[in-house]
C-alpha cells in the first residue's frame, strides 16, 4: 500500500515537471513516506529524519516532506520536533496530494507552472514507474479494527472507489504496455462499488446491485493487454465461495492468494478481533486448493500477542504446516497507541517474541522448501519483470520469482521455462534457448 502512494505521489510530482534523483544530497524536495503498522519502521521514519537535517542546513532551499500513517498519527508535533521538515501529509490525505502539493509548489517557486498543468492523483498515476506491473488502489482505509492494528486510526474508515475509475485506469495501464496489476486494499475482498464516487463498503453492502470484488475481478479479467491479475490482502472473514469460484474460473486471476491468517489459536484470534476461527480459515484453504489447480497461498503472522502461550503459539506452528504455505511474513507484536490492544499487558517477554518469530519462519522455509521441491522439471509460465546482473527474472503466475540466465530476454515478456533449481523464496530456470539459471 505505501509503495503504490508513494508512486502516486511521485508521479504526481512528475507530472508537474520534477525528475526523480537517485543522489538525495542533489534533491530540491524530499518527499518521505511512512508507515505506523508496527513501532519498528516508524522508528525508523523518524531517524531518516534526523539524517536529513544535515543536508537541509547546507541547502535552505530544500523542501522536506513528510507523508504516510506516521505523518498522520504525529501531525501535531512533527514539524517541532523536526523543524527540517515543510510540510506534513498524513496519509488519510494522500488523495488530496495533487490539490496540497499544487499550493505548496506555488509558495516554494518549485515547479509552479508545471503544477498548474498537474493531473488529479487518479489519472497522474496511471503513467507507472514500473511498465510490466502496477499496483491500482482500489480501496483506501479499513474498518475491520483488527485490536492490535493502527491502520484503521491512521487511514481512516474504509472507502472503495468506483470501479469504472478502476477499469478506466487499468486501460490506460493496458495501452502504456503495462501486462499485470495488482489490486490493492487492506481488505479487498470487502470491495463493493459505488455510484460513480468513493463509497463507504459498510454503507454500500445492502444494494445488491453494487459490485462486489469476484465482479470487479470479472471486469478486470475482460481489458484488452492485461494478462495477469493480482490482488492484496484479502481477509479470511470475506473470503466468500463466489470469490473462489472467481478465482478458479478467470483465466487471467492468477493462482495465488494472499491471506493472513495472524495466530493459529482461536482465543487468540478472538481476542485480535479477527472475526474467523482455524476452522474456517482452513475451509477457505481446502476450498481454493479443490478448486485452482496449484495455487499458492502465502500468510502473515503475528507473534507475542497480549496472553499468547506455548500453546497458543504451538497451534500456530500447526496452523503454518496444515496450511502448507509457500511463504509468510512474520512480525514481533509491538502495541501501537490507541489500539485496543494497547490497553492490554504486553506480557510475552521480547526474547520469547523473538525465539517465537525464528520458530515460525523456520517451520514456514520448511514447508516452502518442500513445496518448491516439487516444481524441480515442471514448466512454468515466466512474465519477465526485471533486469539481473546475470540475466532476467520474472515471476510464476503463483508468484515465485524465477532467475533466468538469458540476456535475450525482454521486461514485459512471458516466457515458459523449466525449473532446474530451487530455494526456499526462489527459483532458477531456463528458457527452451536452452541458457541456464544462475
Ligand atoms: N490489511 C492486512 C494487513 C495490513 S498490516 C490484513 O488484514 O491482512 C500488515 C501486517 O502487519 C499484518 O498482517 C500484521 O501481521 C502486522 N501487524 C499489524 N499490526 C501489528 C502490530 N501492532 N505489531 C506487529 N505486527 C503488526
Ligand atoms: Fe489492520 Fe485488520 Fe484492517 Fe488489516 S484488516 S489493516 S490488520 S485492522
Amino acid at each position: 500500500m505505501n509503495v503504490a502512494d508513494s508512486e502516486e505521489m511521485a508521479m504526481h510530482l512528475m507530472s508537474c515537471g520534477h525528475t526523480e534523483t537517485g543522489d538525495m544530497k542533489s534533491a530540491d524536495i524530499i518527499l518521505v513516506n511512512t508507515c505506523s503498522v508496527r513501532e519498528h519502521p516508524e522508528n525508523s521514519a523518524l531517524s531518516f529524519l534526523g539524517r536529513i537535517k544535515p543536508l537541509k542546513r547546507k541547502n535552505p532551499e530544500l523542501k522536506v516532506i513528510f507523508a504516510g500513517c506516521v505523518a498522520q498519527r504525529l501531525k501535531d508535533v512533527i514539524k517541532k520536533r523536526f523543524p527540517a521538515v515543510d510540510l506534513v501529509i498524513g496519509a488519510k490525505d494522500i488523495g488530496k496530494f495533487p490539490e496540497i502539493i499544487g499550493r505548496e509548489l506555488a509558495n516554494w517557486r518549485i515547479g509552479e507552472l508545471a503544477s498548474s498543468k498537474a493531473l488529479p492523483i487518479r489519472q497522474s498515476s496511471s503513467s507507472p514507474i514500473h511498465d510490466v506491473s502496477s499496483f491500482v488502489t482500489i480501496t483506501r482505509g479499513c474498518e475491520n479494527f483488527c485490536s492490535y492494528c493502527i491502520v484503521p486510526y491512521v487511514r481512516g474508515r474504509e472507502f472503495s472507489l468506483p470501479a469504472s475509475g478502476i477499469v478506466n485506469e487499468i486501460k490506460i495501464l493496458a495501452g502504456k504496455g503495462v501486462k499485470e496489476v495488482t489490486l490493492l486494499g487492506q481488505n479487498v475482498n470487502s470491495y463493493i462499488d459505488g455510484s460513480g464516487l468513493a463509497v463507504r463498503s459498510s454503507e454500500k453492502r445492502q444494494s445488491s446491485k453494487a459490485l462486489d470484488f469476484a465482479d470487479l475481478l470479472s471486469e478486470v479479467n475482460k481489458i484488452e493487454g492485461i494478462e495477469r491479475i493480482r490482488f492484496i490482502s484479502s481477509h479470511p472473514k470475506d473470503f466468500s465461495d463466489k470469490l473462489i469460484d472467481a478465482v478458479a474460473g478467470l483465466q487471467k486471476v492468477c493462482e495465488h492468494v494472499h491471506l493472513p491468517i495472524q495466530s493459529g489459536s482461536d482465543r487468540i484470534l478472538a481476542a485480535m478481533n479477527r472475526k474467523y476461527g482455524v476452522a474456517k480459515y482452513m475451509s477457505i484453504v481446502e476450498k481454493l486448493r479443490n478448486k485452482v489447480k496449484d495455487i499458492s497461498i502465502t500468510s502473515d503472522i503475528l507473534v507475542g500477542f497480549p496472553g499468547e502461550t506455548e500453546a497458543d503459539f504451538k497451534n500456530t506452528l500447526d496452523a503454518v504446516k496444515q496450511a502448507g504455505f509457500d511463504s509468510l511474513f512474520a512480525f514481533k507484536y509491538s502495541p501501537r497507541p490507541g489500539t485496543l490492544a494497547a490497553s492490554l499487558k504486553d506480557n510475552v517477554p521480547l526474547e520469547t517474541k523473538e525465539s517465537r518469530l525464528q520458530r515460525v519462519l523456520h517451520a514456514a522455509n520448511t514447508v516452502a522448501m518442500n513445496t518448491n521441491a516439487k516444481l524441480a522439471g515442471t514448466l512454468q509460465e515466466v512474465l519477465i519483470d526485471a533486469r539481473e546482473d546475470d540475466g532476467h527474472s520474472g515471476r510464476t503466475r503463483t508468484n515465485k520469482k524465477v532467475f533466468l540466465k538469458n540476456a535475450r530476454l525482454s521486461l514485459g515478456s512471458t516466457v515458459t521455462a523449466r525449473i532446474v533449481g530451487t530455494k526456499i523464496s526462489t527459483l532458477i530456470g531456463e528458457t527452451a534457448e536452452g541458457l541456464c539459471g544462475i
